[in-house]
């Protein structure tokens, strides 16, 4: 019985860290402050960075488009 055990020891220790990597990720996604504007999202899910003058401006300044919706700010 012991083969059973190691394997059962082996599994948990997957699900386990599985389960962290996948809840590092979500805390990724929260991490960054404000909102991307809608358009940029779309752009950037298509791995493309979003042609609006305004957003393009807003990038350059490390900031998300606020014209087109998007927030600065942490919200709290
Ligand atoms: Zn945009
Ligand atoms: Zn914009």
């Amino acid at each position: 019985m012991k083969f059973v055990k190691v394997l059962a020891a082996v599994a948990f220790a997957v699900a386990l860290s599985t389960t962290l990597a996948l809840a590092a990720d979500k805390a990724d996604k929260k991490a960054p402050p404000g909102k991307v504007a809608g358009c940029c999202a779309k752009a950037a899910k298509d791995g493309k960075a979003c042609d609006h003058a305004c957003c393009v401006e807003a990038a350059k300044g490390k900031k998300n488009c606020e014209k087109c919706k998007g927030t600065n700010e942490e919200k709290k």
